[in-house]
């Protein structure tokens, strides 16, 4: 039999191993479980006196055999009352001293045959974790070397010796990390040297590793040198093959024909006519380059970054605008019912009597903005798709709601996403395949992204950045404020009240919602979080008694979330108290201050994204972050960052280097972690980088990868098996 990647586990190792492999680890080929990389390695124990061990610490000592004993005894049953059992096990206890005469115990269970080599007056190194047991130190199954009886100088023995990297592997309670590394020593000796995946000019131009050589120094290093060049190959590879993923979906949809939107029209003129201030520089820019590509006959796809505030929804209605004008229809897809119900609002208010299309009186160019989601009711959703049918809707905005069948739309040629994160791939390919043709396609996030993530989870679009926010902004002041302090929490709720005598209004954000929260229990000798419903009686109660105070969370139904939205924004509450539903996209310009409670339960980029939603008016904004996180804390450093700065790829990329790169790709992409398994996208900038560009050369001299077949194969098996590849969390 021939062994290879393929190979499945079970016709090379025995059945045990091969079951805990495949329950814990999902591990069921060879290539499987050489792709099981270690996740440290660990040093033996520096040498250490045995004057000075530590309990606990890993060690390696030189010390000289003094004596061993054999014991047999019979295990105690483990619960009271419970009789002894078992078969007798040996014990070998060996006592080591060093020369000093300071003395250690060594055991080792059933293997009385290492009393032969562990003779009285032999020297060796002895490596362990050092336990204590009965008030004497001592190692547990150590591992050892001994050292030549006639050794003139030990010491290159003991460097090497102490110097082995041993590598520690995800493990489960069936199966240990040094038995996983057993079976991987096992497999390593079997398998011939995989083909290359890489190709042979890159990896001779870059003095790369051979796939096999690679793979043999993961798992058994011969030295830190030979572990990065290991892995510096590895990465490489990953890197590749996820470019060349993206670079090939790229190119495929380069190939493609669009409806060509000219730019011009009476209605993107008549709507910039009378648009009550001047574009930023930036939404100039972007627009350009928008308008440039809906006029060309290949789909665009873009992606717009824009902190929040800085007016990314005018620029995607001018584009739409520019597509409605030439007869096509725009789709704008909202992550929740709040913020398509908004969107709806704003851009009906913004283009005014230009959104009374077919009414007495409205300009000619009018259009109508129709408004779908999982709340409307029978009658309203029929008006709404027979209006998406007919093209009398020109721009149609909604939830998930508009990718459902029955959703026809008459001409969509253009789709915007916003707040992307919150989509998949495959959403955002639902909506586009209601169009006859490939259509345009605009992502629009306000989560800052830095540039390494932008080229993997978003490698297949082009991107634009917003870079300033318009005039007249006024900066957001932020504070950290100590929960324990009462004058400074007084003071917090004063503020609140001022704001809302000045005739402003004000957000109170909570982590969790409360009552029946399954997080009510379990929460161990901490207190829960604070909850919405609990703190908005409180403020009735005390501090904000007296204010017109709202309350908002994801469990109400939608009418309810709707009306109170409308309410606040109408001005009629003062007080909003909600949880991280507002986070995305709410605008309420009047809205000045923000209290975050608990504010050290959330994220860097989220505290950022909520407040946004203040400050975007004439009147400056306040955001207080008060928390128990202790000063000096890490959770405090994190608040104190938030309140330093309002620059949010500053704060993006500190939030990036706090993550754990799995939560940067999102939780749902099975996929990608799966072939990500090395490269960071923190620290591997200049190789994804330097991969995206040996990819594009790849592909654009050989689209489908002919010469490479071994990268081919794998590029095919990311495609296919990524499922949402793109998605971020
Ligand atoms: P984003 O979606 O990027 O967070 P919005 O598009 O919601 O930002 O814009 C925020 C607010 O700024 C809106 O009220 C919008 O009308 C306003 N706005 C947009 N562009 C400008 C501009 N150039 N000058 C002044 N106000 C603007
Ligand atoms: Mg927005």
């Amino acid at each position: 039999m021939t062994i290879g990647l393929d190979t499945r586990l079970r016709e090379v190792l025995g059945k045990k191993t091969v079951e805990a492999l495949s329950e814990g680890l999902g591990l069921d080929t060879v290539g499987d479980l050489l792709g099981h990389y270690p996740f440290r390695y660990a040093q033996r124990g520096e040498r250490t006196d045995l004057g000075a061990l530590q309990i606990g610490e890993d060690v390696t000592v030189t010390a000289q055999v003094r004596a061993a004993v054999q014991k047999s005894f019979v295990p105690k049953g483990r619960g009271r009352g419970s009789r002894p059992g078992g078969k007798p096990r040996d014990l070998l206890e060996v006592i080591v001293a060093d020369e000093a005469g300071r003395s250690l115990t060594l055991t080792f269970f059933n293997q009385a045959w290492r009393a032969k080599e562990l003779v009285a007056g032999r020297w060796g190194l002895f490596a362990g974790k050092v336990a204590q047991f009965r008030g004497r130190l001592q190692l547990n199954s150590p591992q050892y070397q001994l050292l030549a009886e006639d050794a003139a100088d030990p010491s290159s023995a003991i460097e090497e010796f102490a110097g082995t990297l041993i590598p520690v592997y995800p493990a489960t309670a069936e199966i240990p990390t040094w038995n996983i590394a057993k079976a991987i020593h096992t497999v390593l000796d079997m398998v011939p040297t995989p083909p290359d995946p890489l190709p042979r000019s890159l990896r001779e131009d870059l003095s790369l590793l051979g796939y096999g050589t690679a793979l043999r120094q993961i798992h058994r290093p011969d030295s830190h040198e030979a572990l990065g060049a290991a892995k510096k190959r590895l990465k490489w590879q990953e890197a590749l093959v996820m470019q060349a993923v993206l670079v090939r979906r790229k190119a495929a949809a380069a190939g493609e024909t669009a409806t060509a939107y000219a730019r011009g029209g009476a209605l993107p003129e008549a709507f910039d006519a009378r648009l009550p201030f001047t574009l930023t520089e930036g939404q100039r820019q972007v627009g350009e380059e928008i308008a440039a590509e809906l006029a060309g006959d290949h789909p665009m796809h873009r992606l717009l970054q824009g902190d929040v505030g800085s007016g990314k929804t005018l620029v995607a209605l001018r584009a739409m605008l520019q597509v409605v004008a030439h007869g096509g229809q725009a789709a704008l897809l909202a992550p929740t019912e709040v913020l398509a119900a908004q969107h709806h609002r704003s851009i009906i208010e913004m283009l005014g009597d230009l959104a009374r299309g077919g009414e007495l009186g409205a300009p000619p160019e009018a259009t109508r903005v129709a408004l779908l989601t999982g709340s409307a009711t029978a009658a309203q959703r029929r008006t709404v798709l027979d209006e998406v049918k007919t093209n009398t809707a020109g721009i149609v905005i909604g939830t998930h709601a508009l990718l459902y069948d029955g959703v026809d739309f008459a001409d969509l040629g253009f789709v915007v996403v916003d707040e992307q994160h919150r989509f998949g791939v495959e959403q955002r390919d639902a909506l586009r395949a209601k169009a006859d043709r490939p259509p345009h396609t605009l992502v629009m996030t306000a989560t800052p992204i830095p540039r390494t993530v932008a080229m993997t989870v978003y490698g297949d679009l082009e991107t634009s950045r917003l870079t300033e926010l318009p005039a007249g902004r006024t900066p957001i002041a932020t504070h950290v404020v100590p929960y324990t302090d009462q004058r400074w929490l007084a003071r917090t709720w004063n503020r609140v009240r001022e704001e809302v005598a000045a005739g402003r209004q004000a957000y109170v954000v909570c982590p969790r919602v409360g009552g029946d929260d399954a997080e009510d229990n379990g929460a161990g000798d901490k207190r829960p979080p604070l909850a919405v419903v609990d703190v908005i009686e409180q403020l009735r109660g005390g501090a904000l008694s007296g204010l017109r105070l709202g309350l908002l969370h994801g469990r109400l139904d939608t009418d309810e979330k709707d009306r109170v939205m409308r309410a606040y924004a109408a001005g009629d509450l003062d007080v909003l108290v909600a949880t991280t539903v507002i986070e995305v996209g709410v605008n309420v310009p009047n809205a000045t201050a923000m209290v975050v409670l608990d504010a050290e339960r959330f994220g860097i980029s989220q505290l950022h994204q909520l407040r946004g939603r203040v400050g975007r008016g004439a009147h400056p904004g306040l955001c207080l972050l008060v928390s128990e996180a202790p000063e000096g804390s890490s959770s405090r450093e994190r608040l104190d960052a938030v309140a330093s700065t309002t620059d949010g790829f500053a704060l993006a990329e500190l939030d990036l280097e706090q993550r754990r790169e799995g939560d940067v790709l999102g939780a749902a992409q099975s996929g990608v972690k799966s072939h990500v398994k090395l490269l960071s996208l923190l620290k591997d900038a200049d190789i994804i980088e330097a991969a995206r560009a040996e990819a594009t050369a790849l592909i654009s001299a050989d689209p489908e990868l002919k010469g490479e077949p071994g990268l081919a194969e794998l590029v095919d098996d990311l495609a296919a098996d990524r499922g949402e590849f793109l998605e971020k969390g």
